[in-house]
């Protein structure tokens, strides 16, 4: 690609950070001010460029899903071959390849979850903690681990870091000793062994320091504000002094520092190394001038001293975000089901509605009411999709229906997205998704497939087979993983980085968000900066929820999260209720089922949040109207429209 077309669609200062082809260049910037952006051109410009050759890169990100999207965004800007992974699959690769080299013997078993271990570990120090007891014990390991703490120094670490100890400190230092014994026998790596181990070798060894080196010359590493001082050591060791490294990030969207992740790597770079390109950006191009208000205001809680840029908008005017109390957590799954089968037929589309929240915990109810009202949903990242055991044996099928195995039928024939349909259906790729978790996953994943057939199709009227099977070939080289058409449940904390048209933030009540055990005013902050990262994820739809009992019938005890404050309209106090009258009964939006305040007829009952058949001069005028009573006569901006309302502002 010609060079000078990647800088076009940059502003000046991101193209600044482009064409800063060389040396360290830092892009600090707000959600939504185009930092990936940035550098996926940036990395895309200095290849088109001839400063440094594809091969030669390592983009670091945070997630799996967005190291994907990063592949994704590479391969339109023509430099498919850039190597964009987390630091996790990164140091992966690079210690299987050189674990024969330099350590030798049997490969270690790579585990995702300490628990098991732990536990073990606990018991053979006569501790026996509950679920939640052995959860706070990996965790903190996890956090020694990641900020290089050995268990003999642990108890005077967590009194300098002031970090309270799950339970006796000595104790915590035990099993940390214990469960690395343990994973040392076993010959079990866990993920922080995993960067610290590759690390290792590089320093250790001059000759795989020197071959590492001598293959990645150039680093870009996003989201930098979360790195551990772990990360940073890997990222030192490859490295190894030379400074063409780019790293991008936002303070205010630090969200790992109780894992042991910290903003000071990001804020102190410059001073690391004074003659960085430092960018700033403040423009917003993800999110409508209504978000970018929430968002700022999330930030207005921050202390002064806390470094925080203010977002300005970029785009025209979308919705005005909504906010809905509900009295229990099915209704709430419910309502927030009927507004994204809403939103889905008046022309969003699935995988552009995601549905956000605190703990994982939270996501069965919303599982549930969106199976229940036949939406497609995707509830498990990109981990390791071309691991999956549906997906090696599809990818085996396809690939035998390209050499034209025995039943495979016409293959280069048939119409592409019928064929690959065809052969993945005794897969279990049934039209519509299968009862129960494990079946429903392997769909997913199958269902994925599909729609790449259907994404080549559209692109390649014609594909043949074989071209099909090219491109999930390539898509299996480089780990780019298809994504599933669905409505998207995930975690806060998964979601950084990613955008949808269409976001629900839920479940957000004290004790939530912030989360109950968010004790210390640091640990509040994090718990707001999380709060930032969920509202700065829409691009043009965002509905806050809660839900002020846990089951139906249940006591109505919980607030709405305080990060509503300032926000939310304020709901009408018990004797306000009262003195309304007969006349003010709370009633139900008919569409979303949110709480409305105010009736006199019931006509019309809905509210405005919900996309409805309103014709749409009469819809900007409602929320005109809104806008004036909600702030005039201070009453609730949720209204019900009567036969009265619509004259009057008819
Ligand atoms: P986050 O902090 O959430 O990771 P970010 O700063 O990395 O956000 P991007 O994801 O790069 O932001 O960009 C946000 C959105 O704005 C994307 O859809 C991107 O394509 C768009 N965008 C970025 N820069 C521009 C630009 N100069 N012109 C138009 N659109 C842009
Ligand atoms: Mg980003």
């Amino acid at each position: 690609m010609d060079a000078d077309r990647l800088l076009e669609g940059l502003d000046p200062e991101q193209s600044e950070a482009a064409r800063a082809a060389r040396g360290p260049v830092c892009i600090l910037a707000g959600a939504g001010t185009g930092k990936t952006r940035a550098i996926t051109h940036r990395i895309a410009y200095a290849v088109a460029s001839g400063v440094v050759s594809e091969q030669q890169i390592l983009a670091v990100t945070f997630t799996t899903r967005a190291a994907g999207e990063m592949r994704g965004r590479l391969r339109g800007l023509g430099a498919p071959r850039v190597q964009a992974r987390t630091f996790h699959a990164a140091a992966l690769r690079q210690l299987s390849y050189f674990w024969a080299d330099a350590i030798g013997g049997p490969q270690p078993t790579l585990i995702d979850s300490k628990i098991k271990a732990v536990a073990q570990a606990a018991s053979s120090c006569a501790l026996q903690p509950d679920r939640t007891g052995l959860r706070d014990l990996a965790s903190e390991i996890e956090w020694s681990k990641v900020t290089q703490v050995r268990p003999a120094d642990y108890e005077a670490a967590i009194v300098k870091a002031g970090r309270t100890a799950p339970m006796a400190a000595r104790d915590v230092a035990r099993v940390y000793d214990a469960y690395e014994e343990l994973r040392r026998e076993r010959n079990l790596l866990d993920f922080e062994s995993l960067l610290e181990l590759t690390a290792a070798i590089i320093t250790e060894s001059p000759r795989i320091a020197e071959r590492v080196r001598d293959q990645y010359r150039y680093f870009v590493v996003d989201e930098f504000q979360d790195v551990n001082p772990l990360q940073k050591l890997l990222l030192d060791a490859w490295l190894g002094g030379r400074d063409d490294l780019c790293v991008v990030g936002d303070p205010s969207q630090t969200i790992y520092s109780f894992a042991g992740a910290t903003p000071s790597f990001l804020t102190g770079f410059s001073a690391a190394y004074p003659h960085a390109t430092v960018v700033k950006l403040v423009r917003d191009y993800r999110s409508t001038p209504q978000v970018v208000r929430v968002a700022n205001h999330a930030l207005r809680g921050v202390p002064a001293s806390a470094q925080r840029l203010e977002l300005q908008a970029q785009r025209p005017d979308g919705p005005e975000p909504g906010y809905a109390e509900y009295d229990d957590e099915p209704a709430e799954a419910n309502a927030v089901a009927r507004k994204i089968t809403a939103l889905i037929d008046s022309g969003t589309l699935a995988r552009e509605i995601a549905v956000l929240f605190r703990t994982n915990s939270q996501s069965a109810a919303y599982e549930q009411a969106l199976g229940d009202a036949s939406i497609p949903f995707t509830v498990r990242g990109a981990t390791r999709f071309f691991d999956r055991q549906e997906i090696k044996q599809a990818v085996h099928t396809l690939r035998g229906a390209r050499h034209g195995a025995p039943d495979s039928a016409d293959a280069d024939v048939e119409p592409l997205v019928t064929a690959v349909r065809h052969i993945l259906a005794p897969l279990g790729l049934t039209d519509s998704p299968p009862e129960g978790r494990q079946a429903r996953e392997r769909w997913e994943s199958l269902a994925a497939l599909a729609q790449l057939a259907e994404d080549v199709a559209a692109e390649r009227p014609g594909a043949a087979m074989t071209e099909f099977v090219e491109e999930l070939d390539a898509r299996v080289a480089t780990e780019h993983v298809p994504q599933f058409e669905g409505v998207t449940l995930a975690s806060l904390h998964s979601a950084k980085g990613l955008e949808w048209d269409a976001v629900f933030l839920v479940g957000l009540t004290e004790g939530m968000l912030p989360i109950i055990y968010a004790e210390s005013a640091e640990q509040v902050e994090e718990e707001r900066r999380l709060f930032y990262v969920g509202v700065t994820r829409a691009r043009e739809y965002l509905a806050m929820s809660w839900a002020l009992a846990r089951a139906p019938g249940g006591r109505r005890t919980r607030k709405p999260s305080r990060f509503l404050d300032g926000l939310r309209p304020a709901s009408p106090s018990l004797a306000e209720r009262r003195t309304q009258g007969r006349q003010a009964k709370t009633v139900q939006c008919r569409i979303c089922g949110a709480t409305l305040i105010e009736a006199a007829e019931r006509k019309l009952r809905r509210c405005l949040d919900c996309p409805a058949d309103y014709d749409e001069a009469l819809l900007e005028r409602l929320k005109d109207w809104r806008r004036e009573v909600s702030t005039e006569q201070k009453v609730p901006a949720y209204v019900v429209f009567t036969d009265a309302t619509l004259q009057a502002v008819a």
